[in-house]
């Protein structure tokens, strides 16, 4: 047999079924991986005794017939989500000590349905980053290496963690944050399968708050069945998140295997940027290939204003940051720099607990949304935003089922080497995937190839509103043609 850590939630799940191993080896084999795994830096927190006890409870439910969907499958937690009792910290200083009182909806759904948590995993601080390095607790090293190098990468961001833990078998799948390409992103750049469902999906209740408009939990996993299986977990309606939608989870694994014959996929012809790498252009071309080969029908479709996407990202994101981050005050959660007077003592705490980036978006939120900008920006930002939702209810509503992008414009990049003199260099990592954010569309990233360093690069599926299950189905046929992209151990 397989070892434990390498196996799929779906075929972890037949074993304790069948009791070829118990929920207590799977979690311990977890363990002992992501101790020898430290260098990567995938993990904030690990919790060993949780996992312990979660999955002697599991082995218990099993023995009496009474086991769960997620019936002792171990799980990490992007560090955005509050776990009630332990350390959440959004990756930021001004959180470092703070344990939350409460657990999130989305990882409590993971628990009543039988998952095991095997720690909190590092991603960029609130979230603002593609590629981990703004997280106070350093960056992750991606488990993948350029081919005859040993350069540390970037796993992507800002789940970086999540993704790096799932790729290296340090987790058998991952929760994950995506506001503007968080799950996406990193997915490609890993190897893994990330899919950002449709805004409202998921209950945002007890996710550290970026932008609130945007945010979406998702799930990171090595196949796209496993996807389908863990997002139909952290799915579902929650009356104290009053955006997350009143709607029957579907059971999302049944859509994997479905024919995807006569669907019509939509190519955008925006999404072919100047200066995008051969490479990316022939994977597109290729995964156009692979669904035309299992009888879908491609066709050529334009969503004009994409190239107004990442702009107006940028305005909305920070706009509602700097609204959700005045919380930290110094006040009510977390750190606190003392001052000589009130103010004073919210300068201090908010100048040493939040990092660079962070500051920049907090201050371009606000510089946007002041009086005499607010409409020449925040406004502008937010028509724009209507603009790109209709671009893709055109192409719906003229019978596209989903459209085929690439999930990012260029494979991983060396730690250090992108964004440290523009900033803008790092942003553009998202142009693929904030339109989807803009639109609240949902979206998946599937590993489609190797570039010719031997890094993975992903294809996006992006598809009509609540339609994850047209997306699993594609999905699903380009991983059978593609087949799966596992890094060489060396950590
Ligand atoms: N990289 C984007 C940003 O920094 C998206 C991040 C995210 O999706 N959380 O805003």
């Amino acid at each position: 047999m397989a070892e434990l850590t390498s196996l799929t939630i779906s075929d972890a799940r037949d074993g304790l079924k069948k009791k070829s191993f118990s929920a207590a080896e799977l979690a311990d084999a977890h363990l002992a991986a992501m101790e020898k795994a430290r260098a990567l830096n995938a993990y904030v927190l690990e919790t060993p005794e949780r996992a312990h006890a979660m999955a002697k409870a599991s082995d218990a439910r099993i023995a009496a017939g009474k086991a769960g969907p997620l019936e002792g499958i171990p799980i990490a937690v992007k560090d955005m989500f509050c776990t009630e009792g332990v350390r959440s910290t959004a990756g930021s200083r001004i959180l470092k000590n703070f344990i939350p009182a409460y657990e999130s909806t989305v990882t409590a759904n993971l628990w009543r349905d039988g998952a095991v948590m095997l720690g909190k995993t590092n991603n960029d601080e609130f979230a603002m980053g593609s590629s981990n390095e703004t997280s106070h607790f350093g960056p992750v090293i991606s488990p993948w290496r350029r081919k005859g190098a040993n350069t540390p990468l970037v796993p992507g961001g800002s789940s970086g963690g999540s993704a790096a833990a799932v790729a290296a078998n340090l987790a058998l799948g991952a929760t994950g944050t995506d506001t503007g390409g968080s799950i996406r992103q990193p997915a490609a750049f890993t190897g893994t399968v990330g899919m950002k469902p449709t805004y409202g999906r998921c209950s945002r209740w007890g996710i550290v708050a970026f932008a609130s408009s945007l945010d979406q939990a998702g799930p990171f996993t090595r196949t796209v069945r496993d996807a389908a299986i863990l997002l139909r977990a952290m799915s579902g309606h929650d009356p104290k998140d009053t955006t997350s939608v009143d709607r029957a989870v579907p059971n999302y694994e049944a859509a994997i295997g479905k024919s995807i014959k006569g669907m019509k996929i939509g190519i955008p012809k925006e999404y072919r940027l100047d200066g995008m790498p051969a490479e990316i252009e022939t994977l597109w071309r290729r995964g156009a290939d692979w669904l035309k080969a299992a009888g879908a029908e491609i066709i050529d479709v334009s969503l004009p204003h994409t190239k107004y996407a990442l702009p107006a990202y940028y305005i909305v994101a920070p706009a509602e940051a700097s609204s959700n981050l005045a919380r930290y005050d110094g006040v009510r959660y977390g750190l606190r720099v003392a001052g000589r007077d009130i103010t004073d003592m919210y300068q201090k705490t908010r100048a040493e607990g939040f990092g660079p980036e962070v500051r920049r978006r907090v201050m371009i939120g606000t510089y946007v949304l002041s009086a005499g900008y607010y409409d020449a920006y925040y406004l502008r930002a937010q028509k724009v935003r209507t603009l790109i939702k209709k671009d893709f209810e055109d192409c719906f509503n003229a019978g596209v089922h989903a459209m085929l992008t690439p999930a990012t414009p260029s494979a991983a990049f060396g730690v250090g080497e992108k964004g440290q003199a523009d900033p803008v260099e790092m942003y553009l990592n998202d142009v693929f995937t904030v339109t989807v954010n803009m639109a609240g569309l949902p979206g998946i990233s599937v590993p489609a190839g190797l570039d010719g360093q031997g890094l993975p690069l992903g294809l996006q599926l992006i598809g009509r509103p609540f339609d994850e299950e047209m997306l699993f189905s594609l999905g699903e046929a380009i991983e059978q043609a593609a087949g799966r992209f596992i890094p060489q151990k060396w950590w």
